[in-house]
């Protein structure tokens, strides 16, 4: 594998070695595979990659969830293009596409009366989290730990690492996160004793939860967890938050809530939502929570203010309404969730017949690789599976390395994103190259 990066990788290696002189690390965002150093892309077009030095790879990390119809769709970008040739990126006034794609999200997720358009995941859940405040008047958030909502100084990772005590985010004041609480996933008792606990002292103003489960579903949920979860929050008058950041539009056209058929009180959307085009965030609710942001205008006169300079602005809105609308049309997430059945029964397959001690589980579009049986586990003992993930990931890492030199990129050898223009074809052809690399 390293020989693989230092003959066949040079110019990446030289732009990676530019990039760590003027760059904290040498990328810019987490997401990056940078194990032994990251690769640079020059093209893409449909289901794959092109790197600087010219080797071609299979793209499954969809950068990181929002590429969905695949990285450079050619209907999206063209109506992207006349939009911009029109009135350029921004006018910081209303334009028609931000409320076409009001309207769009409206239709998709029946929970959402109003929407709100912001830059990014981490802004949507501040704001989630500002207006389940606003709304119950109460302080204390429960999070269901482990899971990633943005870097925000109240959400960063805060649980401590198993086994080390450190923590994986510092630079944030104890006071921060304060009355943020994080209980372990499937543990229903804990949430209700804690529940209990708030209700003496001020309540809960909401459970923010990734509905697959922390991470994308590294770490699942078992099925009916959301529904319980939607119990508990009506038992305590507490809102119930999901960040569908991930599965929004991935899951089906009506995220993961859709899936479930539990209705939260605010949805937290990302990615997807602007299918790879930037400012990519946004939360959705009913009139009543929704309206707190308009403050002194309409029904209420409480404000839950949020900004955001470029939220909104043409280019934004009009890539989220033709992703949204091209991801109609096409049925992509039943496509990618197709494609992903595939791929998990492939590896599946692979598993079994060379007696690897890994496990492949999937939910649609979004496949995990594993090195053990963690969604067997996390029904069991969360802890065991909070650490057995944490202490295995530098595994994975080394094996996303080798999947690249095979030309497949993952997310860290341990998560997979299909999209739309993985047609069996590329499946068939990924899990080749995937054969080859586990039976080594
Ligand atoms: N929530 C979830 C579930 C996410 O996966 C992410 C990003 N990976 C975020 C929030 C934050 O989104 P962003 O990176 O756009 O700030």
């Amino acid at each position: 594998v390293l020989r693989y990066f230092d003959e066949k990788c040079r110019r990446s290696k030289q732009l990676a070695r530019a990039a760590a002189d003027v760059i904290p690390g040498g990328i810019q965002h987490n997401l990056a595979f940078n194990y032994p150093f990251p690769l640079a892309m020059s093209s893409a077009k449909g289901a794959y990659f092109t790197d600087v030095d010219g080797n071609r790879y299979i793209d499954f990390l969809k950068a990181g969830g929002p590429t969905l119809l695949d990285s450079n769709n050619e209907v999206v970008r063209q109506k992207v293009h006349q939009v911009l040739d029109n009135c350029g990126p921004v006018t910081g006034v209303l334009h028609e596409y931000e409320v076409k794609l009001a309207q769009l999200v409206c239709e998709a997720m029946p929970s959402i009366e109003m929407f709100r358009m912001l830059g990014s995941g981490t802004e949507a859940v501040m704001a989630a989290i500002r207006l389940a405040r606003a709304h119950t008047g109460r302080k204390w958030i429960i999070k269901i730990g482990g899971a990633y909502h943005g870097w925000s100084d109240q959400m960063v990772y805060g649980m401590r690492i198993p086994g080390t005590g450190r923590r994986e985010a510092v630079g944030i004041p104890r006071q921060a996160t304060a009355f943020i609480q994080e209980r372990f996933p499937n543990d229903l008792d804990a949430l209700r004793r804690t529940l209990w606990l708030n209700r003496l002292r001020g309540g809960t103003a909401a459970i923010i939860v990734e509905p697959l489960g922390p991470e994308s579903g590294t770490r699942p949920v078992y099925r009916d967890f959301n529904r319980e979860l939607r119990k508990l929050c009506d038992e305590f008058n507490a809102l119930l938050i999901f960040d569908e950041v991930v599965t929004g539009f991935r899951v089906g056209m009506g995220g993961a809530q859709g899936y479930f058929g539990v209705k939260p009180d605010i949805t937290v959307l990302g990615k997807c939502l602007t299918g790879g085009y930037p400012m990519a965030g946004g939360i959705g609710g009913s009139r009543d929570v929704m309206m707190l942001l308009a403050g002194g205008i309409g029904t209420t006169s409480k404000r839950a203010f949020v900004g955001g300079t470029l939220s909104a602005n043409p280019l934004s809105a009009a890539a989220g309404y033709f992703s949204i609308q091209e991801m109609q049309r096409t049925h992509a997430a039943v496509h990618a969730g197709r494609a992903g059945d595939r791929l998990r029964r492939g590896l599946d397959e692979i598993i079994r017949r060379l007696n690897l001690p890994y496990v492949a589980y999937n939910q649609g579009s979004i496949v995990h690789l594993q090195t053990s049986a963690v969604m067997l586990m996390s029904m069991r003992n969360p802890i065991k599976v909070m650490r057995e993930a944490t202490t295995r990931k530098h595994v994975m890492e080394e094996m996303g390395a080798a999947f690249s030199a095979h030309g497949i990129i993952t997310i860290a050898g341990s998560r997979i994103y299909t999209g739309l223009a993985d047609t069996d074809a590329v499946i068939d052809d990924a899990l080749n190259r995937f054969e080859d690399v586990l039976k080594l």
